[in-house]
């Protein structure tokens, strides 16, 4: 047993974070928040209503319209929007390729980043993210950064998009990566950067059950 921490996972996509998060979540029996699935949920919301990424006024109004859940069915969390399962919906290309323009607008993040740091309050979480050892919980017991390179995630990413879409291409998730790297990175609010206190995690060479074991290891070295 460990004492009651916060676990704070960033990185670029592709790299496993997720379902490492997750394994790390369920051995500690914590609970796992996955804020990239915020982003996503939200901007599917503004994209079903039409509203712009730069239209603040609206974006604002809308708030109040928008609920984020998640739910466990058959021990995977699905993403809730204002009830309607939506987990299969943002997962798929017109939201991955239209999420980091929504996620860089700040009105947005102050937003979701009040409702994250919510859901951290009692500890016990697993959080992962691209701001989360930076920003969100600069205070978290553990930050870790994972990392790959691109060519890995992206090989990642298709062998698990083909599953559900058999019309993707290995260029077409490469494209969307390194978009997503460079706009993820480049952006003015709350840019995805090493926290100086993380350790880094290179996942390029490491199956999903050594990483989760990794960062096992870290916290149980470090709390126990
Ligand atoms: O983790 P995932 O790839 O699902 O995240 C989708 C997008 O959400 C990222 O590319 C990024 O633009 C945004 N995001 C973010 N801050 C977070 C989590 C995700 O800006 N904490």
């Amino acid at each position: 047993m460990i004492r009651d921490i916060i676990i704070a996972i960033d990185g670029h996509s592709g790299c496993g974070k997720s379902t490492t998060s997750k394994l790390v979540a369920e051995y500690f029996n914590y609970k796992y928040l996955d804020s990239g699935a915020m982003y996503r949920a939200i901007t599917l919301y503004f994209l079903r209503n039409k509203i712009s990424y730069d239209n603040e006024e609206l974006i604002k109004k809308n708030f109040d319209n928008i609920t984020i859940t998640f739910k466990y069915i058959d021990g995977y969390q699905n993403t809730f929007l204002n009830n309607e399962n939506v987990e299969r919906e943002i997962r798929g290309d017109k939201i991955s390729n239209n999420v980091s323009k929504y996620s860089s607008i700040s009105l947005i993040r102050e937003h979701l980043v009040s409702i994250q740091k919510e859901m951290g309050k009692r500890r016990k979480i697993v959080v992962e993210g691209r701001d989360i050892t930076t920003v969100v919980f600069p205070d978290a017991e553990v930050k870790i950064f994972m990392t790959a390179e691109i060519n890995v995630r992206a090989k990642r990413r298709f062998q698990d998009m083909k599953k559900n879409n058999p019309e993707v291409t290995y260029g077409d998730v490469l494209e969307n990566l390194s978009e997503r790297d460079n706009k993820d990175s480049n952006r003015k609010d709350s840019p995805l950067r090493v926290a100086d206190d993380a350790i880094v995690i290179d996942t390029s060479n490491l199956e999903i059950d050594e990483q989760a074991l990794k960062i096992i290891d870290i916290i149980k070295n470090k709390f126990s």
